[in-house]
């Protein structure tokens, strides 16, 4: 079949919140400006948090207008469960080969009533809720989710047709198959985010065999207003936690696994996470071992004076190993830098990986942008121009470019989408005085 062709200015590849702000910054200059997300919804890593350091603002609160807002902006042309599969260039700029993958439902009929979902026999993890909570073959991805359709995990479907019988809009296809587009564009911006540390990266944390010991993007889950439980239980018993030990650098400043950055955000968000811990579980005792404490923006250091004054325990230590004892606590075994690299273990409910910012995506092979040897995309001019690329016209935006926080990646995108937007100015002039030249000739 023809590709459907879309003609657009600008074209953002990922929808987490730096993509949705640069989107958001060159579709308010008038711009034309294509959104591809590879998820069922837009919203990245930020979505998916509780609040946010260091105002402890509602995530969810600051998230959703933005998506609204791109959803809803008349120059913002969203795609969403697409992904760019080649690119081309044409003379006066880009062609993206796109190809959307099917839903098996109707965007165009789905109205997100979910009845499909309540209808539907199958449970599967969710990974949304970091597979601690449960969601249906055919769901809507969260209750917050742009756009709020609904998609079928066909890997998983019993075919039984219950969600086409309920279907009052008759939007469930299970006919639906891949579908290619072409975008034609004259600038990219690449915000395709980061991924964390994986949990089987670093065997002597135990992550991927000991339950207790969880990724901090799983106490987001379990911190936020819409998380799985409504409580903080840990995965193995449910038990309230009464004692909660973060591990920082899993995952950052660590040869031993090639990843020797500062993954910038995991001081603040385990401090972050402390405070509200303290909240939801008034009796419990929160430690953070540490190496050193980076708290580099605006307020943070404040933030983490306050953390001390509420009765967070901050321990100097590397932590060697993670085992756990016979009822599932994890034990911790760590060397006390302040009192003279003395090794002790010590026994918790539940332990936290401060897990550290890897590059999600490698843009060399499609966008023939190379990467710097941290893995994410390398930039030429980092201190006067940090979202140019070394490809002229391609642009970075957000933790494609490194790791950082939400405010820096906002600032981030509202410059790529200002470099992008005097790229496009520039070379709409050169055409304009091109076909002047040729009149005068003419
Ligand atoms: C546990 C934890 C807690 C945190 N807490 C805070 C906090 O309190 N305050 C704070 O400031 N920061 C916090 N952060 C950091 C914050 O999450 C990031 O700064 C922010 O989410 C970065 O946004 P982004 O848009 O760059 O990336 P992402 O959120 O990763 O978004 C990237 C998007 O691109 C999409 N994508 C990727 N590849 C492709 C592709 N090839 N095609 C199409 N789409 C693609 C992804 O699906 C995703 O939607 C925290 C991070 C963690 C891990």
């Amino acid at each position: 079949m023809e590709p459907q062709k879309i003609k657009v200015d600008a074209l953002v590849v990922g929808g987490g919140i730096a993509g949705m702000q640069s989107a958001l910054d060159l579709a308010d200059q008038g711009y034309q400006v294509a959104l591809v997300e590879k998820e069922p919804s837009i919203g990245g890593k930020m979505i998916e948090l509780s609040k946010v350091f260091p105002t402890l603002d509602c995530c969810s609160c600051i998230t959703t207008p933005k998506m609204s807002a791109v959803a809803h902006h008349e120059n913002i042309h969203l795609f969403t469960y697409c992904e760019v599969q080649a690119i081309h260039e044409n003379g006066t700029g880009f062609v993206a080969d796109v190809i959307k993958k099917p839903r098996y439902v109707d965007e165009d009929l789905c109205t997100g009533c979910r009845q499909c979902e309540y209808a539907c026999p199958i449970d599967l993890t969710h990974p949304f809720d970091r597979h601690l909570g449960a969601h249906r073959a055919i769901y809507v991805p969260f209750s917050t989710a742009v756009p709020q359709i609904a998609v079928l995990d066909i890997e998983n479907c019993l075919l039984c047709g219950k969600c086409e019988k309920v279907c009052p809009v008759s939007a469930v296809d299970f006919t639906q198959t891949p579908m290619n587009l072409e975008i034609e564009t004259g600038a990219i911006i690449l915000a395709t985010g980061f991924k964390i540390t994986p949990p089987d990266a670093k065997q002597e944390y135990g992550a991927d065999h000991i339950r207790n010991v969880v990724d901090a993007l799983v106490v987001e889950r379990l911190l936020a207003p819409t998380g799985p439980y409504g409580h903080v239980l840990r995965p193995s018993d449910g038990k309230e936690p009464d004692s909660i030990a973060y591990v920082q650098c899993a995952g950052s400043r660590d040869k031993t696994l090639g990843v020797e950055y500062c993954s910038r955000v995991c001081c603040m968000y385990a401090i972050k996470q402390a405070m509200l811990l303290s909240g939801a579980l008034p009796l419990a005792d929160i430690t953070i071992y540490y190496m050193d404490i980076r708290t580099f923006g605006k307020g943070y250091d404040q933030f983490y004076q306050n953390a001390k004054a509420m009765g967070v325990e901050f321990v100097k230590g590397k932590v060697a190993k993670i085992t756990e004892d016979e009822n599932q606590n994890p034990i911790v075994r760590v060397e006390l830098i302040d009192e003279g690299s003395k090794v002790v273990e010590r026994t918790h409910d539940l332990v936290v990986l401060s897990v550290g910012m890897l590059p999600q995506y490698n843009p060399q092979e499609i966008y023939k942008v190379p990467v710097a040897q941290d893995g994410f995309v390398h930039t030429p001019s980092t201190n006067i121009s940090p979202c140019l690329t070394d490809h002229p016209g391609i642009f970075v935006s957000g933790t494609a470019g490194g790791p950082m926080d939400i405010v820096d990646s906002i600032v981030m995108a509202g410059s790529a989408a200002t470099e992008a937007a005097g790229y496009l100015e520039d070379k709409n002039n050169s055409i304009k005085a091109g076909k002047q030249r040729e009149f005068a000739h003419a």
